[in-house]
């Protein structure tokens, strides 16, 4: 099934730079690229460049909490890099209730337009 751990998912031929993707933050844990669907002048995916099981926040385990915060502080980094001055939104879709479509967790950052609340 798609959300087996150890299926590969489209983000890790992004990883590999097999598939091209806009780029806009890496270092040796993570990549942060522009989503090829923005819903937002400002639409970036966070993702671990190692899966390690980590296919939604619902598997995480306390193994993984050091990514979970390099994930979020990566989101810090890359919202400050883009200008994103007056608020963002960061979003973690889970299973199929909340429309996760990759399963390998990632971390949306949106931003450069109001967002609303309660999202919907
Ligand atoms: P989810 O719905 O799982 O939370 O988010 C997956 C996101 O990945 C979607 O916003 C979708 O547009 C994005 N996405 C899917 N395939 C690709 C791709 O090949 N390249 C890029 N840059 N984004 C993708």
């Amino acid at each position: 099934a798609p959300s087996d751990s150890d299926t590969p998912t489209i983000f890790d031929k992004i990883i590999k730079k097999e598939i091209p993707s806009k780029v806009v933050y890496e270092d040796d844990k993570v990549l942060a690229f522009r989503d090829i669907n923005p819903q937002a002048p400002t639409h970036i995916l966070i993702i671990p460049k190692v899966k390690d099981g980590l296919t939604g926040l619902s598997k995480a385990e306390e193994r993984h909490c050091d990514i979970l915060g390099w994930l979020l502080y990566t989101a810090k980094l890359v919202a400050k890099q883009e200008g994103l001055e007056d608020g963002f939104r960061i979003v973690i879709n889970d299973g199929p209730s909340g429309c996760q479509s990759v399963y390998h967790i990632h971390v949306h950052l949106l931003g450069g337009r109001q967002m609303n609340w309660p999202p919907g």
